[in-house]
Parts: structure tokens; sequence; C-alpha cells
């Protein structure tokens, strides 16, 4: 989806770009997420440069979400009904209560409700929740409509989109990325975007310096099938262990688990039985609904769970990586301000933290250390 959205606004400059991916367009983890735009939850303290960046991404949310529906004539299905967060334990609402002060000194607007106003949002929730952090800014998107929509835009702005045609390597010549290799061939290009998610130290050709340390980060999910005209939930909902993500057609979604596994594609009775057992003690009736849907994906996570964005050791060549647990949330601004670098040359001052420079320790500290100065 990175690749999308960048390509995008590059075609929309008039620039001549070609998409490849190594399958269908878009099924990676942007197929697999949950579509959260979850800056208000999310973030956890000592990721505090990342939450600039994901309140800047969530202002840009509503003009982005209205650009890509005309652009591509989809709808994909964003929806500003906030997110609601409970405590089931008094041990939770502790948890809840330190998150609650860390991110509202962050500047992020949320309100700690007692469990009754929970309630009133949600009535099939627990009885028993002790208290409730409501998130007003934090909505969702559909990202399966999301990333069709993107190869659509991006198509009819005139970008090459090539499924099932995998970059065997980054082209160097003259000391700079000069192209890709696609099926033996070289494809020349003056830029080339590195965005292949949590398989991006997959691609060939480059120095060990100019891999970015990506690994995937497995996460398991289901879907519930509720009656659309009478859901039993109709805000996200975190809850300990669990977020459960209501869509308009009654697909509730449940997730996710966070693997150490490599690209493991295991669905385990263990993974979605502590999702469902989750989820069941934070809204009991799920257990009525039928399972629509399992489904693993890949999470990029970087070495500090930021992403890696703009430039890098080599000349021409550009990453838009490593976005872990918020690629859909960075969507507009990983589409926004990486296309302008290329375009011009000149890195905004937002991308300046979480360039591949950080982890050369001899360079930079990291988005971590900068945010504690
Ligand atoms: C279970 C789960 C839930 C999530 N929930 C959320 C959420 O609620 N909100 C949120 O903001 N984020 C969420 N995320 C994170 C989000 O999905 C990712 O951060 C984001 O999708 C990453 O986008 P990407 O384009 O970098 O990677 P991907 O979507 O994985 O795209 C990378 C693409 O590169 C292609 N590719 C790989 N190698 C090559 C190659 N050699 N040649 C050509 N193509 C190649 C792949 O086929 C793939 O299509 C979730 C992730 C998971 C797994």
């Amino acid at each position: 989806m990175c690749g999308l959205g960048i390509g995008w606004r590059l075609a929309q400059a008039g620039c001549r770009v070609d998409i490849f991916d190594k399958g269908a367009i878009g099924r990676g983890a942007s197929h697999a997420a949950a579509g959260m735009l979850a800056t208000g939850v999310e973030t956890e303290p000592g990721e505090l440069a990342l939450l600039q960046l994901n309140l800047r991404s969530q202002r840009a949310w509503p003009a982005f979400a209205g650009e890509v529906e005309a652009a591509s004539g989809r709808d994909i299905g964003y929806r500003g009904d906030g997110t609601l967060v409970i405590a089931l334990t008094r041990d939770d609402e502790r948890h809840l209560r330190f998150l609650h002060d860390f991110h509202r000194g962050a500047g992020v607007d949320v309100a700690l409700i007692g469990g009754g106003e929970a309630r009133q949002r949600e009535p099939y929730l627990n009885p028993r929740i002790p208290a409730a952090v409501w998130s007003p800014n934090d909505h969702q998107v559909d990202n399966r409509a999301l990333t069709a929509a993107l190869a659509e835009a991006a198509a009819r702005a005139g970008a090459r989109l090539h499924p099932d045609s995998a970059v065997e390597a980054v082209g160097i010549g003259d000391s700079r990325a000069a192209g890709v290799v696609v099926a033996g061939e070289t494809v020349p290009a003056d830029a080339v975007v590195l965005a292949a998610g949590a398989w991006s130290r997959t691609v060939g050709g480059l120095e060990p310096a100019a891999l970015p340390p990506v690994r995937p980060v497995k996460g398991q999910m289901l879907a519930l099938q509720m009656d659309p005209d009478a859901p039993l939930l109709c805000h996200v909902l975190w809850a300990p262990g669990v977020y459960l993500v209501p869509r308009r057609d009654g697909r509730l979604l449940i997730g996710a688990t966070v693997e150490e596994k490599g690209f493991d594609d295991t669905i385990t009775a263990g993974g979605q039985y502590a999702l469902l057992d989750a989820a069941w003690r934070a809204l009991p009736g799920i257990e009525e609904l039928p399972i629509a849907e399992t489904w693993v994906g890949f999470r990029p996570g970087s070495r500090d769970d930021a992403p890696i964005l703009g430039p890098g050791p080599v000349d021409g060549l550009v990453y838009a990586t490593g976005h872990h647990r918020n690629g859909i949330l960075l969507a507009p601004v990983t589409a926004d301000l990486v296309s302008r670098f290329v375009l011009t040359g000149a890195l905004d001052p937002a991308l300046a933290p979480f360039t591949l420079a950080r982890f050369d320790p001899a360079v930079e500290p990291g988005p971590a250390a900068l945010a504690a100065e």
C-alpha cells in the first residue's frame, strides 16, 4: 500500500511510474490489517517522535479519504466513530489511567469515562467494566477497500501496475539506483522506492548498509459476522489483549496476535483461542456469531518499531518501509512526504527522525532518544 500511495502521488505529478508486486497488487500486510487509524490508543511511552508523525497523518486522513474516493470512484469505508478502550479489572484500570495521562500529556484528545458511560455508548459490553477511555479522533478505514482504491487511483493517474512481478534486485549503475531487475531484465528509473513491507530485506542488489532493518512480525486475526442491521458493536473497541473493529457490512474484525515467527503463516488454535477469549470477556454476545474468516499478516517491524522513510546511503534509492502497526494510519503522510522527497530532493522535517541513518549509532540517535531530549 505504501508503494501504491507514493506511486499515485508521483503519477499525479506527471512522472512515469511502474509499481511492481511479487503477488497480487495490495495483498500484503495492508490487506491483512484492521484499518484502525489509532493515534490516541496505540502510542506507547517512548514513542513521542512517532506520535507527532501519527498525529499529522491522522489530521490528514479525512481529506486523504475524500481524495482517494474521488480519484478512484470507490468507497473506502472511512468511519469517523471514534474508539473506546475498556478496562475489565482494577489492574487494567490502573494501566488505563496511566496511558490516559500519558496521552493527554502528549496532546492527544482522550477522556476517562466510567463503566456506565461506556455501556451507554456500547450496550452489549461486559457489565463489570470499571472504567474506559474515549478517544474521539481514532477512526477506521476499510484497509482492503483502501488498497483497491489506491491501485485504481494510481492506474487512472497513469501509473502502470505489474502484479506477479517480483523485483529481484535494485539495479545499481554509477554508484546510484538506476532501476529494478524484474524477470532478469533491468527496468531503468531515475528513482527507486523500496516499499516491500516485511520483505524489504529480501530484495537483492544492495550492500548490507543499504538493507533496512525490517523483520516480519506475524499477526493472526479473524472476522465474525454480525447482523449489519443490529450490530453488537458500533465503535472500534480495545480491551485487554484484543481489539474489535466493526465494519459497515457487519463483519467484526478481531485482532491481533503479535508473534516473532518469521514468515510462518500458520493459523493456530492458541492464537485464535487467545483472541476469541479476550474478545468474549469484553463482548460476551460474540459467542453466538459465525466465524467468517481467519487470516495471517506480516507487519514490517523495524528495530525501533518506527517507519523508515526517505533517503539512505544509495543515491536514487528511497525507503518507505518499517511501518509496523501503523502503516494504514501513516498512509497519507507516507504518500505525500515520500513522493515530495522523490520529486524535489527536499526532506520534510517531519521525516528527519525516520531516515535509515538513525540505525547507524555514529550518525544519529533514534526517534526514541530524540523524543526524550
Ligand atoms: C494483523 C495486522 C493488523 C494490522 N492492523 C493495523 C491497523 O489497524 N492500523 C494500521 O495503521 N496498521 C495496521 N497494521 C500494519 C499495516 O498493515 C502495515 O504497517 C502496512 O500495511 C504496511 O504497508 P506496506 O505497503 O509497507 O507493506 P505491505 O502491505 O505488506 O506491502 C508490501 C508489498 O510488497 C510486495 N513485495 C514484497 N517483496 C517484493 C518484491 N521483491 N518485489 C515486488 N513486490 C514485493 C508484497 O507482495 C506486498 O504486496 C496491521 C498489520 C497486521 C499484520
